[in-house]
């Protein structure tokens, strides 16, 4: 082949392959994208879609349930017990509330999403939402407090439950004493019984093993 013709037979292959890559791209103007425009434009999520977890503390009777269900140990629930004399409410769904909850923590950034939490709960106040944008850039920023209670709240609701505890132990204490006391100031109302006089068994002659005159 002469230089001439392979000078011009490589000008026609450099346009031909061009042309075949210009071509994808010029049918891919008149396809449905499938990329969407994030964060501008989101998908809708499907209905039970698990992601951050929300509490309703309001309705929270502090049972633990859901943090001994959490399989990674994310859910860090404290306590304290209400006196009898306080009312602590009731929940939305009609139950009582007898514990105070002082802590209620999720570590988000170890939780995997699988739920289990939210089966137990009596009340049906942990959830998983449908909010999965909460990155941050503090690893701390990640657990999540729902308690309600200030450090104030606290101290008050622990000194109340120590009082009520030790007037409880001190009314059993003095109601034991009074037992006590009681029982030594008795005094000796009768004499030991005699023992009951016992008549010689008589046999009747008819009963078995008895020989007949
Ligand atoms: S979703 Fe699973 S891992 Fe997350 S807090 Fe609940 S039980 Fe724990
Ligand atoms: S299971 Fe429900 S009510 Fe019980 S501690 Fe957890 S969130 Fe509160």
């Amino acid at each position: 082949m002469s230089e001439v013709k392979i000078y011009f037979n490589n000008i026609w292959l450099a346009f031909y392959t061009a042309a075949v890559g210009m071509r994808r791209t010029f049918l891919h103007l008149f396809t449905p994208a499938v990329t969407i425009q994030y964060p501008d434009v989101k998908l809708k999520l499907p209905e039970r879609a698990r992601n951050r977890l929300y509490v309703n503390i309001d309705d929270c009777i502090g049972c633990d349930q859901c943090s001994m269900a959490c399989p990674v140990d994310c859910i860090t629930i404290q306590t304290i017990k209400g006196t009898p004399d306080q009312d602590l409410g009731t929940t939305s769904t009609g139950q009582k509330k007898r514990l105070h909850v002082p802590l209620f923590d999720i570590d988000i950034a170890k939780c995997c999403y699988c739920g289990l939490c939210v089966y137990p709960c009596p009340t049906e106040c942990i959830v998983m939402t449908d909010v999965y944008e909460f990155s941050e850039y503090d690893r701390s920023n990640l657990i999540y407090r729902y308690s309600i209670m200030t450090p104030q709240d606290i101290e008050q609701a622990k000194e109340k439950l120590k009082k009520s505890e030790e007037e409880a132990a001190a009314k059993k204490a003095a109601a034991a004493t009074a037992a006590a006391a009681a029982k030594l100031a008795a005094p000796a109302t009768s004499a030991p019984a005699a023992p009951a006089k016992t008549e010689p068994i008589n046999p009747s002659p008819d009963a078995p093993g008895q020989a007949k005159s």
